[in-house]
């Protein structure tokens, strides 16, 4: 016998006994699983030890678990009805975020999204059914019997990684088994509303060496309303995708003869990113920032001294050869920085020293993980390391903190969340840093103003930081800004400085970010604008459209009229039809398209559309200038 808690009650029953039937037992009624000893359990799992159990109802985000489980078995079905069961062999199919999806391999087949309402379809039939969903549990033999019969030689590997010591469970549901730990519904008719996205190809096991499986994504919900408000939320999402957009506005491409994760910005992408980067120095200049420029690769001692080469080490790409010497390709700046610290002696006079560097930097990413701009393998952070005395480190986190949002508020962000992560259990230095460092960041953003949280004992060994995410358009966060503090490299590198009373001291030293890196932030900034970017950052300002050829010299004047004013300026002349240069500056997302014709240049006035303001009526050239000189400087989103 063992002993079960439900709700504060104690119950004595069989060990094995499974999950339902001690519900039963104990009058719980309408869960759809539990959490038992903190694990979530489905009701056909047997109890083998004391448990402490709390029902799981589907009003309790765990339910979705259960149900997302469910619903990736009843399409795996699905598809072995469409496609033949010997046909079909399943990898994996587990629960994500919002639903859950399946890995699978179709002899013959290659799914496109066409296919998709095709097997919903039989998915709905087979919820229909109402088959009960059987667990079984099976010794190692028998498993692989029963899947060697079935044909399924994904699950045949993961049951030879499966550890003797642990169960081998199946889930049945009429004639399909599947090898599963669970949790699962009792019947197929209890699954609720579902939508099948979208599919991918998807490596087996994560290995480009192994075959690529076509993954098919679902989403799903108890409530069929809920799932249509995230359907939605979903569809926009897919509006903006970044990758679309960096295609459609020719910002950079991604091309797998380079390499995977490797950005390659195009001359529109360019203009924006120069953009982008003469405002960053700019506002730097301003505070007191000294820019260096540091190399690519450095010798493997200074990554050995960092720590990188012990703790970093499968975030960095392999090493290469110099003259004798093992060399690495930085995925970080800080440890060239420090040495340009360290190159002469410090006076407290130079303190707080900040030295600013857009840096390139470069970290292996598993190839299934990379996505567009926002995960990929070479980026650049818009990095500094500020390196001040005890008394500065108050002034100078607050000073970064105002100067992180007020340029994410240039950028046209208006919502922020904080976090702050403080000391961890295995932290490295004195207590009195930790408490000085995060009162420091607690009283920065205290006095700002912006609400925060704190990740108690969330921090890096090494300090406390900082986090600042962005609200964007349709309601996601991103994360944007750091802040960290350093305990560790100040003593690795053996950084010192002269204080008043001539002796040497420790400084400290502050790892921060702005953006986080140019690439992921102008991901965030398409998405967020859906590709329409304020005036100031766009590539192309203003697009003048002639309808004739009578009208190219007026066309021309205004073009040199703008440029002179400093605009980006482009002229549509292509022998293209008036509707299909105007769908395609629509589609470019040009802030302002003038059209030429007679009016026009008869009576001097253009008129305007602007494509955030829709017609601004005629106006006079000058007029123009005035209106769009003012959305520039003002930054307007
Ligand atoms: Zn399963
Ligand atoms: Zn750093």
């Amino acid at each position: 016998m063992i002993r079960v808690v439900i709700e504060d009650k104690v119950y004595e029953v069989e060990a094995g006994t499974p999950l339902g039937e001690i519900y039963q037992m104990a009058g719980v009624e309408n869960a759809v699983g539990g959490k038992v000893n903190g694990k979530i359990y489905d009701l056909q799992t047997p109890i083998r030890e004391d448990a402490n159990i709390v029902p799981i109802y589907k009003s309790d985000p765990e339910s979705l678990e259960i149900l997302r489980h469910s619903l990736a078995h009843i399409m795996a079905q699905a598809l072995k009805e469409i496609y033949g069961k010997e046909k079909v062999h399943l990898g994996v199919g587990p629960t994500t975020e919002e639903g859950f999806y399946y890995d699978v391999e179709i002899e013959g087949v290659r799914l496109s999204e066409d296919d998709l309402s095709k097997i919903e379809e039989k998915m709905r039939e087979i919820i229909q059914r109402n088959y009960p969903i059987l667990r079984r549990e099976l010794d190692r033999e028998e498993a692989i019997k029963l899947f060697e019969k079935l044909r399924e030689k994904y699950k045949l590997e993961i049951i030879k990684g499966i550890s003797p010591d642990d169960v081998i469970s199946v889930y049945e549901q009429n004639d399909f088994v599947d090898l599963c730990r669970g949790p699962h519904l009792p019947t197929t008719g209890m699954a609720g509303a579902f939508k099948l996205t979208h599919i991918s190809g998807a490596y087996w096991r994560g290995d480009s060496s192994q075959p690529m499986l076509q993954r098919i994504y679902g989403m799903a919900f108890w409530d069929s309303k809920e799932l249509e408000e995230r359907l939605k939320f979903y569809e926009e999402a897919k509006k903006r995708d970044h990758r679309k957009l960096g295609r459609d506005l020719e910002f950079f491409i991604i091309d797998e003869d380079v390499g995977p994760g490797l950005v390659l910005w195009l001359p529109k992408g360019g203009i924006y990113r120069k953009i982008l980067e003469d405002y960053w120095r700019e506002e730097h200049l301003k505070r007191g920032y000294q820019f260096v420029y540091t190399p690519h690769i450095g010798n493997a001692k200074l990554w050995q001294i960092s720590g990188h080469l012990d703790y970093y080490r499968p975030n960095m790409f392999s090493s290469m050869q110099v003259d004798q010497e093992e060399y690495f390709v930085k995925p970080m700046n800080c440890p060239f920085h420090i040495a340009i610290y360290k190159s002469k002696v410090r006076s407290y006079k130079e303190l707080p020293l900040k030295l600013a560097e857009l840096g390139t930097v470069y970290r292996y990413e598993m190839s299934g993980v990379l996505h567009g701009l926002m995960r990929v393998r070479g980026f650049t952070q818009d990095d500094a390391h500020i390196i001040c005395t005890e008394e500065q480190v108050e002034d100078v986190i607050h000073q970064t903190l105002e100067f992180a949002i007020s340029m994410l508020r240039d950028f046209g962000f208006e919502e922020f969340k904080v976090y702050i992560s403080t000391k961890p259990e295995d932290a490295i230095g004195s207590p009195d840093q930790w408490q000085l460092a995060e009162n420091s960041l607690k009283k920065a953003v205290e006095s700002m103003g912006i609400p925060y949280q704190i990740d108690e004992g969330g921090g890096a060994f090494y300090g406390p930081k900082i986090d600042v995410k962005i609200k964007d358009a349709i309601g996601r966060l991103w994360q944007c800004s750091t802040i960290q503090f350093d305990f560790n490299l100040p003593e690795r590198f053996d950084m010192e400085y002269v204080g008043p009373d001539n002796k040497r001291h420790r400084p400290y030293m502050i790892h921060r970010a702005l953006l986080g890196s140019i690439e992921r932030f102008t991901g965030i900034l398409l998405e967020h604008y859906a590709g329409a970017l304020p005036v100031w950052l766009s590539p192309v300002q203003v697009r003048l459209i002639p309808i004739g050829e009578a009208h190219m010299d007026y066309t021309k004047k205004l073009e040199n009229r703008l440029k002179e004013e400093g605009l980006r300026v482009e002229v549509d002349d292509r022998d293209e039809r008036l509707s299909a240069k105007i769908r395609d500056a629509e589609v470019q997302k040009i802030p302002y398209v003038i059209v030429i014709g007679d009016k026009e240049v008869s009576q001097g006035k253009i008129s305007v559309r602007s494509k955030k303001e829709g017609n601004l009526g005629s106006m006079s050239v000058e007029e123009f200038i005035k209106h769009i000189k003012d959305k520039i400087k003002s930054k307007a989103p």
